[in-house]
């Protein structure tokens, strides 16, 4: 059995019979049926664990592509991780470096493959959702920068030249006035800067879908079925659960933010689970929507504040995301939400009488490089990973599902950046791990706080 769980939050945040008290989760219809817990001993080729989207993409690659027996193996249900609960913005993202930091320490020609890796992420989803007639919500056409000083436009101009030199793309600026005309009338707005991919999604529809052509195409899910231990038998992998085991040649793991430490040793310590968390409102009136001229379709985010994100969704509630916190109690996730709905505020001052009717949490997942890890454990063959998509996961957690089946099945076919096949280290002291993120955002988290940005 695997030792203890070293949680470093508190228990609130790990307990699946707490209601989440997700937007996504009331909207979303049925679960996916067939995800019996894994009951007797079983086998397959190739056992997953984690049924987020890592996972899902991963098992319909090897299942589709190459006619493997796969078992996902998920602690509670498909998409009950992060994948159920994000602000569904289906965008670039995946290291959390920017593509200069890459650029100085891979060089240019891993920057652009990085990039290109990034596009490919979301023409991905994209795909799967039109040519299997997946129903999960795309919104917009794109993703729009808000900025509320003339700094965060010359920043914006920055980054402009910054995509173009190394992503050979235009992005748009627009002007205050061009803003107010195609995306929403409110105080203190300079204008912002049109990215030209990305949109929004349902993630937890996207998730339960993406599960369901998995299956159509062989794979099995079993919900219910936290791994809690992990045996070597001959070269095969057998891996423990309440109610049986399964044994596999390979094995991937795909539990990002939730993962134990304890589950195999070249995850122990590796990964920074950071909390994020969403309010959405109730849906707006057709009048409060004009009171700030809001017509913008395409996902969002604020240069002005710590991880702020959002958009009016079809159902016309406003859904607004960013930090959330250093401890995951109760209590602080009710000191967050209280923070965002003030957030919400003061970027939509109109919308001050729409309650908020959601709060919900979960972890994105943070490495000690700032970079997503894919590959085989050096030391022991037969187990995959992939891992660590710094709050950008929708489109490059499917994406690299595929490419970490490909890596499996030895169909090498597609390339992989190389800032993701480093080796995937320990942070030193992992105990003390959380203290990294006031290390790498306490001065912006603060700013943010105390309303400075
Ligand atoms: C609040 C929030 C907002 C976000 N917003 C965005 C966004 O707008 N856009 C974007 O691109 N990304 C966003 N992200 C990040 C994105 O959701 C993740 O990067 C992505 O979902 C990771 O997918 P995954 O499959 O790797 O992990 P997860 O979806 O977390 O899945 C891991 C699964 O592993 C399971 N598991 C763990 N341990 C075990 C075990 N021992 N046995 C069996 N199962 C186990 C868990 O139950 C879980 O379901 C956000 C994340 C959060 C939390």
């Amino acid at each position: 059995m695997l030792g203890p769980m070293t949680k470093l939050f508190h228990d609130a945040i790990y307990d699946p019979d707490r209601p989440l008290d997700s937007h996504w989760e009331a909207s979303a219809g049925p679960m996916v049926e067939g995800c019996d817990p894994v009951d007797g001993d079983l086998t397959c080729d190739v056992a997953i664990i984690g049924g987020g989207f890592t996972g899902l993409s991963a098992a319909l690659h090897l299942a589709r592509d190459d006619q493997l027996s796969v078992r996902v193996i998920e602690a509670v249900a498909p998409g009950w991780g992060a994948s159920g609960r994000n602000g569904g913005h289906c965008c670039f993202g995946g290291a959390g470096l920017d593509p200069t930091e890459i650029e100085e320490a891979f060089g240019e020609e891993v920057a652009r493959a990085n990039i290109n890796t990034q596009r490919e992420a979301i023409d991905l989803v994209e795909d799967l959702a039109v040519s299997n007639k997946l129903d999960i919500d795309i919104q917009g056409r794109g993703e729009l920068c808000v900025a509320h000083s003339a700094r965060a436009m010359e920043e914006l101009r920055g980054e402009t030249a910054m995509w173009k030199r190394l992503g050979g793309f235009d992005c748009e600026m627009i002007s205050a006035d061009a803003f107010r005309e195609r995306a929403f009338d409110a105080p203190n707005v300079s204008g912002g800067m049109v990215f030209p991919f990305g949109f929004g999604v349902h993630p937890l529809k996207y998730a339960r879908e993406l599960a369901r052509l998995a299956q159509r195409h062989g794979a099995t899910i079993h919900g219910n079925s936290p791994v809690t231990g992990w045996k070597r038998e001959g070269g095969r992998h057998r891996l423990i659960t309440a109610g049986g085991s399964v044994t596999a040649d390979k094995v991937l793991i795909a539990t990002n933010g939730f993962t134990r430490d304890e589950l195999h040793p070249a995850v122990d310590g590796c990964l920074l689970p950071v909390i994020s968390e969403i309010v959405a409102t109730r849906p707006l009136t057709d009048e409060e929507l004009a009171r700030h001229k809001y017509q913008v379709e395409m996902p969002l985010y604020d240069k002005r504040s710590m991880f702020a994100y959002f958009r009016v969704l079809p159902n016309k509630r406003l859904h607004i995301g960013g930090a959330g916190g250093m401890t995951g109690t109760p209590a602080s996730k009710e000191r967050w939400r209280s923070f965002l709905t003030k957030r919400a505020h003061t970027i939509f001052p109109e919308w001050k009488d729409a309650e908020i009717e959601y709060c919900w949490r979960g972890f994105v997942c943070l490495t000690r490089d700032h970079l997503t890890h894919l590959g085989e454990v050096p030391d022991d063959p037969g187990v995959f990973y992939s891992l660590a998509y710094h709050g950008n996961g929708v489109a490059m957690a499917t994406w690299s599902g595929r490419a970490i089946a490909g890596v499996i099945s030895g169909r090498h076919n597609r390339a992989i950046p190389a800032t993701m096949t480093q080796p995937l280290k320990p942070f030193p002291l992992p105990a003390l791990r959380k203290l990294r993120i006031y290390r790498r955002y306490g001065g912006r988290m603060m700013r943010t706080m105390l309303g400075m940005d």
